[in-house]
């Protein structure tokens, strides 16, 4: 597969990430950051007219990327049909399916599901899942 390929908020046509940090539209000319171009990409998939209606702040829907540790990772948007991929990142243009990252309840950061580690909290039995980063700060 490759990577996926955007539609360019100006003029539709092919919107590229890079890989080094951009997005770039060939046709128009329009290029933004890999953190504008995910708001961008969540703007045009909610029907936003400007990018004032999403409070990326207070409702953080762009995280880390667990391949280049960039602010751009995104989730498909539900009315993005064409997409072949479930997770995003517009930096390094990586992008995984819905079953392959799972989300860290430590540090609410998307994760590759093998970098698990299972805690287990002192004499309970049951233990829960946090990612190795999270994993290893609490056995420090
Ligand atoms: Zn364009
Ligand atoms: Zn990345
Ligand atoms: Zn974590």
């Amino acid at each position: 597969m490759c990577v996926p390929i955007l539609a360019c908020p100006r003029c539709s046509r092919e919107w590229q990430i890079t890989g080094d940090g951009w997005v770039r539209c060939s046709s128009c000319g329009y290029e933004a950051d890999s953190y504008t171009g995910a708001i961008e990409y969540i703007r045009i998939h909610k029907g936003l007219k400007s990018l004032d209606g999403i409070d990326a702040k207070s409702k953080p829907q762009i995280y880390s990327c667990p391949a280049c540790g960039a602010l751009a990772l995104l989730e498909r948007a539900e009315t993005d049909l064409h997409a072949n991929f479930q997770f995003l990142c517009f930096s390094c243009g990586g992008f995984w399916a819905a079953n392959e990252l799972a989300r860290c309840p430590e540090c609410m950061e998307w994760k590759p599901g093998e970098e698990f580690e299972e805690l287990i909290i002192c004499r309970s039995a049951v233990g829960f899942y946090v990612c190795r980063a999270c994993y290893e700060k609490i056995f420090k």
